[in-house]
């Protein structure tokens, strides 16, 4: 099949070639010289609108890519505005069932000194959360001057065209320059940058705390209700069993009742979440914690170990490891 289309192709590649060399005569037809001056024209122009001193196979795949990113950053940035949602309705779940189930309970429980540590201790701390929360999503993370000025700028910023400061990187979820940029969050739908870092680490190290401080609290309420609703199960099990071998003809009274119940899953809710928070971004905090203490973000932690390991290999070390100042 390939041997065909070769003889079929050899033959017509003489034949324009054949009317290209007519077309640069004068006596050939008008029509003929037409139509080939369109064809240079149009060569010419082609050319001109794809010419790219620094083209090469990463534009090439840069250009193939172009629309592929731009989906995925459109879409993680309106899983931003999902994520802080989602933030938002979490802790606001939390808040009710601590109101609703737990408040009843240690009411009738707890002694009036431990209530009045627990009050206050938990609604400081809430709004400490709520604060920097607010704070973080709301404080841009700072953005290098736009015009003339007499800052040092180390470099030009490819996305942006423009010079950028030390410490400066582009994001490309925000589509401009960040100054002393850390990451960009999805969970604050914010890039965290040199304005907006404290807000971030305080509401990182206030939630681990609050969540801490519930799944510790709730502790026994949650191995009660757990013990409760698998109670529960058992009760339904025999009951289906009952019925099965029709041993009574009377539906008994339900064990427990549907508040009941519901607080026993609210309970275990709220143990599971804030456990599962406290340990995730308990961890996320200690690992910022540690960063801030060597004086380097996540990105320039990535620099920089890169740049130690190029300076190994070369048998030198690298002069002032994580100390780069703004
Ligand atoms: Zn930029
Ligand atoms: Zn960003």
């Amino acid at each position: 099949m390939r041997g065909q289309w070769s003889l079929l192709l050899g033959p017509a590649r003489l034949c324009l070639r054949l009317l290209l060399l007519l077309g640069y005569r004068r006596r050939c037809p008008p029509l003929l010289r037409g139509l080939v001056q369109r064809w240079r024209y149009g060569k010419v122009c082609l050319r001109s609108l794809l010419y790219n001193s620094f083209g090469g196979s990463d534009t090439a795949v840069d250009a193939a890519f172009e629309p592929i990113y731009w989906l995925v950053d459109n879409v993680i940035r309106w899983f931003g505005v999902v994520f802080v949602v989602l933030v938002i309705v979490l802790t606001s779940s939390i808040v009710a069932i601590a109101y609703l189930c737990v408040l009843p309970l240690i009411l009738r429980t707890y002694s009036v000194p431990r209530l009045c540590w627990h009050f206050f201790y938990s609604h400081w701390n809430l709004i400490l959360i709520v604060f920097h929360y607010y704070q973080a999503i709301t404080t841009p993370p700072g953005y290098p001057p736009q015009g003339r000025n007499d800052i040092a700028m180390v470099s030009i910023c490819k996305k942006c065209i423009y010079p950028k400061p030390a410490r400066t990187h582009h994001c490309s979820i925000c589509n401009r320059c960040v100054l002393k940029m850390d990451h960009h969050c999805p969970w604050l739908n914010n890039c965290v940058g040199h304005y907006n870092h404290r807000y971030f680490f305080s509401f990182c190290f206030f939630m681990t705390l609050g969540c801490v401080y519930c799944s510790y609290g709730s502790w026994d309420l949650f191995r009660e209700a757990y013990a409760a609703i698998e109670k529960m199960k058992q009760l339904d099990k025999n009951k289906l069993q009952a019925v099965a071998n029709q041993t009574y003809h009377q539906t008994p009274p339900p064990t427990f009742s549907f508040r009941e119940r519901m607080t026993h899953k609210s309970l275990v809710y709220l143990w599971f979440l804030c456990s599962s928070v406290a340990l995730a971004l308990g961890a996320l905090t200690v690992w910022h914690a540690v960063l801030i203490s060597r004086g380097e973000t996540s990105i320039e932690r990535h620099i920089n170990k890169k740049e130690r390991r190029r300076l190994q290999a070369k048998g030198r070390a690298l002069a002032y490891p994580g100390a780069v100042t703004f």
